[in-house]
């Protein structure tokens, strides 16, 4: 019987794997499920993005060949079954199964496995501050809230910008949001 493999997580692992476990065993169903809109994307790319460097979002989302990849992708060129706006949660793994959530619509089911594959990655951590949970206050982790944010610079609704953690990623995003859209930043 064919293997069932499901995948919780479809931006980076979650893709590699469900594309090397349908190269590996052909005849087995995998499906993919995640919680955002968008799957497959180059998150490192996100700050190039806010900043121009990446004119459109599906600059990050794109094969060398100019395809999307999108659930249409994985369904027709990797025979991979993605699934978005699906939450997974819970896991039952004496039944093997994962009871999941649409996002949109609240509706909940089980989803059966044989195999399941956690590749739902890391979230930022937020200190306790007063405030962090206000509107305007964001993290930059998913390419939803880099489309919020390059949306609201074009608009012309950001005037000044603070950026808490000068790492890599805060300091990306200085250089973006200062350099394309005039925005004044403190770090
Ligand atoms: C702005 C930025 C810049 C970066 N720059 C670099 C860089 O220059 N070099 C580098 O090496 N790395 C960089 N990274 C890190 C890199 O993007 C991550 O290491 C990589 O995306 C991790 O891949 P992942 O598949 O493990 O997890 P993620 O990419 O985080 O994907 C996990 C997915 O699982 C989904 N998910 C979580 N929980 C659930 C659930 N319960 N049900 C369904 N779905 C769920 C999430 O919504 C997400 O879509 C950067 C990251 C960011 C955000």
């Amino acid at each position: 019987m064919a293997l069932n493999i499901l995948i919780i997580g479809g931006v980076a692992l979650g893709p590699k794997a469900a594309a090397r476990a349908k190269r590996l065993m052909p005849d087995s169903n995998v499906t993919m499920i995640d919680q955002g809109t968008y799957i497959s994307y180059g998150g490192c790319g996100i700050p190039y993005f806010v900043g121009g460097d990446v004119p459109q979002m599906n600059g990050l989302r794109t094969t060398n060949a100019g395809v999307v990849r999108d659930e249409a992708f994985f369904k027709e060129l990797k025979g991979v079954n993605a699934i978005c706006h699906t939450r997974a949660l819970s896991i039952n793994r004496k039944e093997k199964t994962v009871t999941v959530e649409n996002t949109q619509t609240g509706e909940k089911s089980d989803m059966p496995y044989d195999k399941l594959v956690i590749a739902t990655g890391s979230s930022p951590r937020i200190p306790p501050i007063p405030g962090a949970d206000l509107k305007n206050v964001t993290s930059v982790t998913c390419l939803e809230a880099a489309k919020a944010i390059q949306e609201q610079c074009a608009a012309r609704k950001i005037n000044h910008a603070v950026i808490i953690g000068a790492g890599f990623i805060g300091l990306e995003m200085a250089v973006a949001l200062a350099d394309m859209w005039g925005i004044k930043v403190t770090v």
